[in-house]
């Protein structure tokens, strides 16, 4: 098969339509990582800073280890890089996310403090938004990667696995659009009593597989489950590492009310999460593990337990704050996205991920 040449990679960048980005300088959230190198990058990252520790992981890429503390990248010191010219690729893209399925689909990585999130709202409405603004470095560094990594390559590989996981669960194509276009007009809820099943993110693994969000006025923050089964908010040292317990919060026992601008914000946001690819293939890859239920059944549920666990921790953001986190407006639904958005990318998926 013909490579295709990286300028002439069709990516679907339709979600990026109607955002803006502009990275906070105080924040650094996306610097709680281990990021993947290139050799090429490794030589470039390793005349700044020879004694930067590397772990290989294939012959194409190694990572940057992070600090023996824990959690935060070598590079990262006071919320700078020390190495920003050099940065590999997925730093230089970020907060871009691109899945390759039977397309090449770009989203955002709605958990960055430096992406707008008001375009939220209108994700239930059909037709094209304006720009997106501030995303031309990031776009491009997508495209380089492309020169690496050829994308027939990687398509071929995840499109017979999704193809043959379609074929398994009978669906088709029109199934699908139609799913997603019921997603547009009627967004499902989690039944009251099923909030009882909600729970506290299980923790305890490395810091950067950790739910952690930024905060304006507390910086990072994890959320974990504590010994009482309840979210617990810790605050994270810069460099990586827990500093303190910051409270304990029941799960809500009701979801919290929402004020009409809130309610159009979270709709959309479950509009914008149901048409990446990313989600439509990880509930796919779940159902290829699990397979109990229609596909439309597993889909439409999914979506409501997202939406039922961004009100939990946007009222667990709220308390933190010390709201009552009992009525909810769009300030604070957009807290508890970005307080759930890079868990949801995180999920295995059937496609590869650039
Ligand atoms: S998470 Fe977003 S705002 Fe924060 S440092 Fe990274 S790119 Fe900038
Ligand atoms: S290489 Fe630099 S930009 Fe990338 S995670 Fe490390 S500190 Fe952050």
């Amino acid at each position: 098969m013909a490579r295709v040449p990286a300028e002439d990679v069709a990516i679907d960048l339709r979600l990026l339509e109607g955002f803006q980005f502009s990275c906070r300088p105080d924040c650094g959230l996306c610097c709680y990582a281990e990021p993947a190198a290139t050799p090429s990058e490794r030589t470039r990252l390793l005349q700044i800073e020879p004694e930067l520790p590397f772990r290989p992981e294939s012959r194409e890429y190694s990572r940057i280890v992070s600090r023996p503390d824990g959690g935060a990248c070598s590079l990262l010191s006071a919320n700078r890089c020390r190495a920003h010219p050099a940065r590999p690729h997925p730093c230089r893209a970020f907060p871009v996310h691109v899945h390759i399925g039977e397309r090449v689909q770009a989203s955002l990585v709605l958990s960055c403090p430096g992406v707008e999130l008001a375009s939220l709202a209108g994700w239930t409405r059909e037709g094209r938004k304006p720009g997106p603004k501030g995303l031309e470095l990031e776009l491009a560094a997508v495209r380089e990667e492309f020169e690496d990594s050829p994308v027939e390559l990687l398509q071929n590989d995840s499109t017979a696995r999704l193809t043959r996981e379609l074929r398994r669960r009978g669906i088709d194509r029109g199934g699908l659009e139609n799913l997603r276009a019921r997603t547009r007009e009627a967004l499902p809820s989690p039944e009251p009593e099923r909030l009882a099943d909600f729970e506290p993110p299980t923790s305890g693994g490395p810091l950067d597989e950790e739910p952690i969000f930024w905060d304006a006025r507390l910086g990072l923050v994890l959320l974990s489950t504590s010994e009482e089964g309840l979210y617990e908010a810790s605050g994270v040292r810069e460099g990586g590492g827990i500093a303190a317990s910051l409270g304990e919060f029941p799960p809500p026992e009701q979801l919290p009310r929402l004020t009409p601008p809130a309610e159009e914000l979270l709709s959309g946001y479950l509009a914008y999460l149901g048409a990446r690819d990313h989600f439509l293939w990880s509930v796919l890859a779940e159902g290829a593990t699990s397979s109990s239920g229609s596909f439309a059944e597993e889909y439409l549920g999914t979506l409501a337990a997202v939406r039922g666990e961004v009100l939990a921790r946007a009222s667990v953001r709220a308390r933190l704050l010390g709201e009552t986190g009992e009525r909810l407006g769009p300030e604070e639904v957009a807290r508890g996205i970005r307080a759930m958005d890079n868990d949801l990318l995180d999920r295995p998926t059937l496609g590869s991920i650039l």
